[in-house]
């Protein structure tokens, strides 16, 4: 069975007018209420690490790989509590070089600034089984660096994670769903199991475990697109 991989950016209440990038804010309500459909739908909600299985078709059941991307504040303030209600695990894609700081990539782009998690609240999301992946140490655009710095962003951003959390990441996550075939060799050579784009769709067994695809959850998605991204596509 085709697994969702959904991706999430901040969960908070959106900010008002024409601000870019709103529709990458999910209000805290429409979280808790898709998490209930999930259930509702006996789809067991996973980190990607624990996904694999069923997504390389080790393993099968209904599940949804839960992703967010970038390690904000309001995921760990206003997510992590609805995902341990519900008995969930998901995938925290954290920026390394920004661990209590802030999405400073996104600023000149004119997004608001946004806090992203501390050291403190990463060890508490991995210590409840949730999972720490790397987006990069600076959330760059991969396919613009030479690959030495490309190899330095997906590698070093790895081993700073692993030391400082004292925990495996396996999993990977592309900036802007950005990469060419070398990145992907990268990522591979720097011992990871698997990468996420932003390609759309559902995973399967036949896709290529550093460039799986997902389905990113908009701020105005009607509980029927949400439903159509787990079952559907
Ligand atoms: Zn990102």
């Amino acid at each position: 069975m085709p697994v969702p991989i959904l991706a999430y950016h901040q969960i908070a209440v959106p900010p008002s007018g024409r601000a870019p990038f709103r529709s990458m804010v999910v209000h805290p309500d429409a979280f808790r209420s898709q998490m209930k459909w999930l259930k509702r739908l006996g789809i067991q909600g996973l980190s990607l690490r624990e996904a694999m299985p069923y997504v390389m078709g080790a393993k099968t059941g209904k599940v949804a790989a839960i992703t967010f991307d970038d390690s904000y504040l309001n995921v760990y303030e206003n997510a992590l509590p609805v995902l341990q209600e519900h008995g969930f695990t998901a995938t925290n894609f954290v920026v390394a070089n920004q661990i209590g700081g802030g999405n400073v990539w996104d600023v000149p782009l004119g997004v608001g600034p946004a806090a992203c998690m501390s050291e403190e609240q990463l060890r508490h999301w991995s210590s409840l089984g949730h999972e720490i992946g790397s987006h990069t140490l600076d959330h760059v655009h991969l396919p613009h660096l030479d690959e030495g710095e490309a190899r330095r962003q997906i590698s070093q951003s790895r081993g700073l994670l692993e030391d400082m959390l004292a925990v495996e990441v396996s999993s990977f996550c592309f900036p802007y769903g950005d990469e060419k075939p070398l990145d992907r060799k990268l990522v591979r050579e720097a011992g990871y199991s698997a990468a996420t784009t932003t390609q759309r769709g559902r995973a399967r067994p036949h896709d290529d475990p550093f460039g799986l695809p997902r389905a990113t959850v908009r701020r105005n998605d009607t509980w029927l697109q949400f439903v159509r991204k787990c079952v559907s596509g």
